[in-house]
């Protein structure tokens, strides 16, 4: 069995789901009481939000090296980074060690293809709903048609995913938001939502949308067990 390297803390509530998750498989398909060989450097998400929001990716890219060549020197065969946002810098982590990243964009739209979906709601943060880095993976690579919410749809799952999902919080009202954010993707075309943002699967699930959501936390840790055991 391969050492899942995982870089998590972002927050530490979808990480705990993660090293769950990725566990509760490898005793599924292993039996008795076997379980993951990992690692994790767990970073102090106050201190990487606040980077966030002051718009320091070099400051973070550094950080997120760093963390990718300790779990390299601990052992790990292969990163996972567990959040979509911090893929932004996908690159910079990938170059800065010699083994693999599995990458949280790529097993979530092999799995919204196989099941012949393509136009495909994202929701996220603001820098994954905004930026190019995840979008542009999914549309170059998989030739999916991304769809966003509007401004105040998406300052609405933002702000409830860092005021309230990263501090543990979940909020029926939360919920009921999301919902209805999803029900106007669904207006919009949308055939699928992408749950893009690792604490959004504390909040919603399959229950709370009309079409297919696709959680990439689940997805993420399942594909991680798979490289494992492969
Ligand atoms: N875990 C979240 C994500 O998947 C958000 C927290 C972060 O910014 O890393 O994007």
């Amino acid at each position: 069995m391969k050492v899942i390297g995982l870089i998590g803390g972002m927050s530490w509530e979808s990480s705990a789901e993660y090293y769950r998750i990725i566990n509760q498989e490898v005793r599924r398909r292993l039996g008795g009481v076997h379980s993951a060989r990992s690692l994790m450097w767990s970073m102090d998400f106050g201190t990487i939000e606040q980077l966030q929001h002051a718009g320091d990716w070099p400051a973070l890219t550094a950080e997120m090296a760093a963390a990718a060549r300790r779990l390299e020197a601990g052992g790990a065969d292969f990163i996972v980074i567990c959040t979509n946002t911090m893929h932004r810098m996908a690159d910079a982590v990938s170059a800065a060690v010699a083994i693999p990243l599995l990458h949280i964009a790529d097993p979530t739209a092999q799995r919204i293809v196989s099941a012949g979906l393509r136009r495909v709601g994202l929701i996220g943060t603001a820098f994954t709903m905004e930026q190019d880095f995840y979008r542009g993976r999914l549309a170059a690579r998989f030739g999916l048609d991304v769809i966003v919410p509007d401004e105040p749809d998406r300052r609405t799952v933002h702000g409830i995913i860092y005021h309230e999902l990263v501090a543990g919080i979940i909020r029926d009202e939360s919920r009921r938001a999301y919902r209805a954010v999803i029900r106007r993707l669904v207006e919009r075309g949308a055939e699928a939502v992408i749950m893009g943002c690792t604490e959004i699967m504390l909040l919603i699930s399959q229950a709370d949308s009309a079409v297919p959501v696709f959680d990439t936390t689940e997805i993420h840790a399942l594909s991680a067990v798979d490289l494992a055991l492969a």
